[in-house]
């Protein structure tokens, strides 16, 4: 019958899972942008980290560029979700560029901090993935004041002025478990390492690890969709597996999947990183299914509700509603 066709094939669908309110927003502002002030519209650096989001704002107009200076005299530039450091806005001032900076407001928050403990003249230990944007936004915020801690080799490398005065911050989409064994180990070196005043790894990053957690073990196999430029995908394929799935692997798109990965599969698992549509998603469920695993059960782990206002400089200009 059905059933034992079916081999219990089955697929573990995560929730939380796909867009996080960080990058809606960033998402919608260059989208509006592009209505509002029509193209071309600039935007330094990917918006967010994933292949069809940017192809699709390409094609409706937006112009992607690594740095401010590849935008032409007096243009409209958005910067990208991760944030920009202040001399990328001296950078787009001197070029007297109109900005709009999509910048989530959960970095916002960690570039505070950065400022605040620089000011107090902390020593900032930044937990973070070097070259990443995020993290060269953030400590070019106070470049004197912080060092980098990547990898668990970094934390003999770092030196500080006074061990009674520093304090870690962090990048916002790591692995919540190997950045507290990096702080355990920070704190074996100077144990008055201060924490930061609340979490800098935000709560979609968080979620979502919180999520595939929850039904890793019981899969052959997790399929997490997103780019390879993503932190926080790429974070979900190392839960995944640490969570006890016997394989992981991140895919941007269906057709990006091994058949050879279903040998001897049952459970699969789905979950998407923070930069991801749910189409995409969709696209991987309706792959799987034509291959036998149609019965989808969502894993619920967290119903989030957040939402984030856009950019100022942008609201002002957008019609009235209401
Ligand atoms: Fe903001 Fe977190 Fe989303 Fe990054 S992953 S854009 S910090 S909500």
């Amino acid at each position: 019958d059905q059933v034992d066709a079916t081999n219990g094939k089955r697929v573990l669908l995560a929730k939380p899972r796909g867009y996080c309110a960080g990058v809606d927003r960033a998402v919608v502002t260059v989208e509006k942008a592009l209505e509002t002030y029509g193209p071309p519209v600039y935007v330094r650096k990917e918006i967010v980290h994933n292949r069809h989001v940017v192809d699709s704002l390409r094609e409706r107009g937006a112009i992607f560029v690594d740095e401010a200076d590849e935008v032409p005299e007096g243009a409209l530039v958005v910067f990208s979700a991760h944030g920009v450091s202040p001399a990328v806005h001296e950078q787009a001032s001197e070029r007297n560029l109109r900005t709009i900076d999509a910048t989530c407001p959960l970095v916002t928050k960690v570039h505070q901090e950065a400022k605040r403990f620089a000011r107090e003249d902390y020593d900032i230990l930044l937990i973070g993935h070097e070259g990443h944007e995020e993290v060269e936004g953030t400590a070019g915020e106070a470049p004197e004041h912080i060092q980098l801690v990547d990898g668990p080799e970094d934390v003999d490398k770092v030196s500080v002025r006074d061990p009674s005065k520093v304090i870690w911050l962090s990048q916002t989409t790591l692995s919540v478990d190997e950045t507290m064994d990096r702080v355990d180990q920070l704190r074996e070196r100077f144990p008055a390492l201060q924490s930061p005043p609340s979490d800098d790894i935000c709560y979609a990053t968080q979620n979502r690890q919180v999520a595939v957690k929850a039904m890793a073990a019981e899969c052959d196999l997790v399929l997490v969709v997103g780019s390879q430029n993503s932190s926080n995908s790429k974070r979900l394929v190392e839960v995944a597996l640490q969570a006890g799935s016997k394989a992981s692997h991140l895919i941007d798109f269906a057709k990006e999947i091994d058949e050879e990965w279903l040998t001897d599969v049952v459970t699969v698992g789905v979950t998407s990183g923070a930069s991801v549509p749910d189409i995409l998603v969709m696209d991987v469920l309706a792959w799987l299914a034509e291959r036998g695993w149609a019965e989808v059960q969502e894993v619920t782990t967290a119903n989030e509700k957040i939402a984030f206002a856009l950019p100022r400089e942008l609201r002002r200009d957008l019609p009235k509603t209401g």
